[in-house]
């Protein structure tokens, strides 16, 4: 089965109008789309698999899956914001 969108929750929501995570390393915009989703019935594992995404209108994104939907959206931001840092640091 393939991923299903979920409704955006509070986390998400909260990030996006916030705007609490860095702008994309690529073009810098701040108004940036996050998102979850779910697999249900991962062909390679026995328990649902929730994957989060965050991408830009430059079509820059970045996307962490996990067993939970908390941690997916933890890492997917950490990532996301250690990739806005590392570029600034390349500069
Ligand atoms: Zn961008």
């Amino acid at each position: 089965m393939a991923l299903e969108p979920l409704p955006q929750d509070a986390v998400e929501i909260s990030a996006m109008l916030g705007k609490k995570l860095p702008g994309c390393a690529f073009c810098g915009a701040t108004s940036l789309v996050i998102g979850s989703s779910v697999n249900e019935t991962p062909d390679f594992s026995k328990t649902s698999v929730y994957q989060t995404r965050v991408s830009c209108e430059c079509g820059a994104s970045l996307f962490y899956n996990a067993r939970t939907r908390g941690e997916a959206q933890r890492e997917c931001f950490s990532r996301w914001s250690q990739r806005a840092t590392a570029k600034e640091n390349c500069l």
